[in-house]
């Protein structure tokens, strides 16, 4: 099960959260605040060789690449 990252819009918060493939495109609430949560990451414990493959350019937060 892939772990993602989400940071709030609204109070900053960052933090993690389990997912399921069903609940992806599902909006997130902080839950710190309530508020809407951006994903912007996902954390996995084995690296595999596929890329996320999503084009969406949020430009919040640091962009890490696992290639460098
Ligand atoms: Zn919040």
């Amino acid at each position: 099960m892939p772990l993602y990252e989400y940071l709030c819009e609204t109070c900053g918060q960052k933090y993690e959260s389990y997912k399921r493939l069903t609940d992806e495109n599902k909006e997130e609430a902080c839950p710190a605040c309530g508020g809407r949560a951006v994903k912007t990451g996902i954390s996995l414990f084995t690296a595999k060789g596929s890329s996320p493959g999503n084009g969406s350019s949020c430009g919040i937060g640091p962009r890490r690449s696992p290639f460098g």
